[in-house]
């Protein structure tokens, strides 16, 4: 028989407790949740520096180890999605521990996660583990909205000319190692027209009429290619709102559409192409007037699979062939570091963003013995 090590798990749940009921959403800001990770390692004799901004906005950057080699990045987001009207059984911002699970806000996306890798850390740094190349540990702000921490982050590392070897991102993926997912690009549309009465409609510019015009050349739009691992490219209409009152003929409406790309794929030939539509519009219409901004824009991820720093991964954690995923993750911006980015860690994708999300204690367990190789493994 075997001996199994059993750990002490009253303390990584704690850190997962603590780091949920920091409530880091949006609008309360990550500077609490930035505070419990910098107390957490203060404990474990490693200092984080807070970066804060706007009040309440903030990243957390840990570094250790020598600068011999190339570093690599552990990249995590700080925030969490709003508790939502989700079904909640469970209080999201009062963790709590049931059937081998814990509750709560972040619980898989992604504080459990880091909670893991701290652990993985700490327990390392007290079996004497010294890296022997720097590893640096950015917890940043954002992610769920603009990715303006990942952003910040990444600004200020690349001055510093210290190319990483990589950045690993433990977002929940089911123990999946993920090098690919698709991009996001949220535009708003906007058709402006001119009020008149109801009953004389040929005195205005019916804002909706144009709307749908906008609208049928949108959805005969085609993305352009495809791609091995993720398939095609999305594009979707999902909001859409003008008009006054009954009897007024609208001057203004608006739509919202959620279109997935592709890595290679260039946003700004997409929103040019859609500029384009509207000067053809025009020509059939003189009166048609439109607009689109950006609502968020994420490039898709590719990271070389045959790069060094990919096989190295696959083999500590044994898998044959990383995959793609569905959801996207501030990787594209750390990708702009120029080095390969994978995302790995505990817990399943489909948990998040919903009502009672939670991580089986015993995935944590696994996650802090698997991330313990991976960081022997990367140094
Ligand atoms: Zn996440």
């Amino acid at each position: 028989m075997t001996a199994h090590i059993i750990r002490p798990m009253k303390y990584p749940t704690d850190l997962l407790k603590d780091l949920i009921a920091a409530e880091s959403t949006c609008d309360k800001g990550e500077l609490k949740a930035a505070q419990v990770i910098a107390k957490w390692l203060a404990r474990h004799g490693l200092k984080a520096d807070i970066d804060q901004w706007d009040g309440n906005r903030a990243n957390a950057v840990a570094e250790i180890g020598a600068g011999k080699g190339q570093p690599v990045i552990f990249a995590f987001h700080l925030d969490v999605v709003p508790a939502g009207k989700g079904q909640w059984k469970y209080s999201p911002f009062e963790p709590c521990e049931h059937n081998g699970r814990i509750y709560g806000r972040g619980a898989v996306d992604m504080k459990g996660p880091t909670a893991a890798v701290l652990w993985a850390l700490a327990e390392l740094l007290e079996e004497g583990f010294c890296p022997d190349r720097e590893l640096i540990f950015a917890f940043v702000a954002g992610e769920e909205t603009d990715s303006c921490g990942a952003k910040r982050f990444v600004e200020q590392y690349a001055q510093q000319a210290k190319e990483p070897a990589g950045v690993i991102i433990p977002e929940p993926t089911g123990f999946e190692v993920i090098t690919s997912h698709r991009g996001i690009l949220w535009l708003n549309l906007e058709t402006i027209g001119k009020t008149a009465h109801g009953s004389t409609p040929q005195q205005g510019i019916n804002a909706i009429t144009s709307m749908r015009r906008l609208l049928s050349e949108i959805e005969s739009y085609q993305l352009p290619g495809s791609h091995s691992v993720l398939g095609q490219g999305s594009l979707s209409i999902n909001t859409i709102s003008g008009g006054q009152a009954v009897n007024v003929v609208p001057d203004h409406c608006t739509a919202a559409i959620d279109i997935r790309t592709l890595p290679g794929q260039n946003h700004q030939d997409i929103l040019d192409d859609i500029r384009r539509m509207f000067h053809r519009l025009q020509k059939h219409w003189p009166e048609f007037s439109a607009d689109a901004n950006v609502i968020r824009s994420v490039p898709a991820l590719e990271t070389d699979n045959h790069s060094q720093f990919v096989k190295n991964f696959c083999s500590t954690v044994g898998t044959e062939k990383p995959k793609g995923i569905g959801f996207t993750t501030d990787g594209p911006f750390f990708a702009q570091l120029n080095c390969p980015v994978i995302i790995f860690g505990p817990g399943k994708a489909d948990l998040c963003h919903k009502g009672d999300e939670y991580i089986e204690i015993t995935e944590l367990q696994k996650a802090i013995t698997i991330y313990k190789n991976i960081i022997k493994a990367t140094t």
